[in-house]
């Protein structure tokens, strides 16, 4: 049976960047596609009502051009507004008389993680909780201890099937299209393990620098923002067992064994770097040891995938803006056309962003009378895919009550535990260029497997 859908929204920092950035245009395009119709009441500490709101969301859609009048307008007779302070007993008397018959409502966090307890107690003792789901934003913590903490603080009030962690990276098509890749087609699966895998890269890489928002990266650094979660769900995507039966839990249950059988990092699989200029950024500390490029080696510790070595190499500044996944299959047995010197023939490749490619590498021969090769790339490529925006599809799922793309606690705490011993500054900080792939150090990383495989732009793998 599915589960009900929720008959409210409630947005927790409904004045605040997210909203404006993500969670309006989400709205919309769930109106315009039909998904949905019930009351949005939006709650902040600006003075204001439903007027002042409304005209709010309408600029704000309209300077990023994606306002849709006829939406908009469906919106616009959705929504209420409650200002207050979460802090003020009064806030939560105005929410409980705006969600009027509402038995189900939506609870949407997107505010500081500093105002989760008090916004969750809240909930609790207005008895606002009661039927009720909520939607936690990422980060989820920021070490497995001040996970467990927040966890706790959650569970106090919601029962854990309510959770919906969002971590918008899990409602991405490129990343869907992995899972179902993999376990839509029969011609993977006798090669997808140890015996034809020689290892995996996955590359995150962006152009762009801190873009000033110093302040808040010098809090986190490129493992706590993309490799703990990011990163290591694309992993667990990669090395997941088939989800044994239907419904929500069957993903997330093979996903967590991933994590569970990751060995936590030791400092010599990791190698951090920091691009030369990022102490000069606002919010930066001149002496930061925060890193803007990680690169690490995960071992994932199970039957199918012992000793195949998961790269991974996430950062800043670095020549483009892409993540891209190569599985590098094993060599053939037998060298017939003495063409070892070349490497690893096959591979797959599934670029994630901003072009969503499979394709398979192979050689092929080059006509004429000699019995030499060439690497090809069998490829499908969706250009510019007209996708659904993560936010609108995680907005839309929660709503209905399906928690498959979202994050579960027991695998928030074990992705945690991954990077647990490697979090703040135990290993040494190189400095690389702008613009180059990182400290020459993190070559050390895949030494034994010929180095970095760098995604090149549009199509091809280059080295
Ligand atoms: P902002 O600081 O822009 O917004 C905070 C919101 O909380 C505002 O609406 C603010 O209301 C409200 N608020 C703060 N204190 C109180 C209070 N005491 N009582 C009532 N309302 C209060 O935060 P962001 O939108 O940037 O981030 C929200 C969450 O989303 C965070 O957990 C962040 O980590 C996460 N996130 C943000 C991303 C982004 O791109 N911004 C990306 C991914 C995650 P008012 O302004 O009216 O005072």
């Amino acid at each position: 049976m599915p589960a009900p859908r929720s008959d409210a929204l409630a947005l927790f920092g409904a004045t605040g960047d997210l909203a404006h950035k993500k969670i309006f245009p989400a709205l919309q395009a769930l109106i315009k596609r039909g998904h949905l119709d019930a009351p949005v009441i939006g709650i902040a500490r600006s003075p204001g009502n439903v007027e002042t709101f409304r005209a709010d969301i309408g600029e704000s859609l309209e300077k990023s051009g994606r306002l849709d009048p006829a939406a908009f307008a469906k919106l616009s007779d959705l929504l209420g507004y409650v200002a207050g302070d979460y802090r003020a007993p009064a806030t939560w008397a105005a929410l409980r008389a705006a969600l009027g018959k509402a038995s189900r409502p939506l609870h949407y966090l997107a505010i500081p993680p500093s105002l989760f307890p008090t916004v969750v107690e809240g909930l609790g003792a207005s008895r606002c909780a009661v039927g009720a789901r909520v939607v936690v934003e990422k980060p989820f913590g920021r070490d497995l201890a001040s996970a467990r903490a927040l966890n706790r603080t959650l569970h106090a009030v919601f029962d854990e099937s309510a959770i919906f962690r969002i971590d918008h990276y899990l409602g991405k098509e490129a990343v869907q299209n992995l899972l179902y890749f993999r376990f839509a087609n029969s011609f993977l699966e006798p090669i997808w393990n140890r015996n034809h895998v020689d290892h995996v890269q996955i590359t995150m890489a962006e152009s762009f620098d801190v873009q000033g928002r110093g302040r808040f990266y010098e809090e986190v650094g490129a493992i706590r923002d993309v490799v703990q979660n990011h990163m290591l769900q694309v992993v667990g995507f990669l090395a997941m067992e088939p989800p044994a039966g239907d419904g929500s839990e069957a993903v997330r249950n093979e996903q967590v064994k991933v994590f569970r059988s990751i060995r936590p990092l030791t400092s010599e699989r990791v190698v951090r770097g920091q691009f030369r200029g990022y102490r000069n950024e606002d919010g930066v500390a001149p002496d930061s040891t925060v890193e803007t490029f990680a690169a690490v080696e995960v071992e994932v510790d199970s039957w199918r995938w012992a000793g195949v070595p998961f790269y991974i190499r996430a950062g800043k500044a670095l020549p483009m803006t892409t993540t891209e996944v190569i599985v590098e299959l094993k060599r053939p047995p037998q060298d017939v056309f003495h063409e070892r010197h070349l490497g690893h023939p096959n591979h797959l490749r599934f670029r994630l962003s901003p072009e969503v490619i499979i394709a398979a590498g192979a050689r092929a021969k080059v006509p004429g009378e000699s019995m030499t090769g060439e690497a090809v790339e069998l490829s499908v490529r969706h250009q510019a895919p007209a996708e659904m925006q993560p936010y609108e599809r995680l907005i839309g799922d929660a709503m209905g009550g399906d928690s498959t793309l979202f994050a579960r606690e027991d695998a928030v705490e074990a992705a945690w535990a991954v990077v647990d011993p490697v979090l703040g500054s135990p290993t040494p900080l190189y400095p690389y260029e702008r613009g180059s792939w990182g400290p020459v150090e993190a070559d050390r990383i895949v030494k034994r497997h010929g180095g970095w495989h760098n995604p090149v732009p549009v199509t091809g793998v280059g080295r």
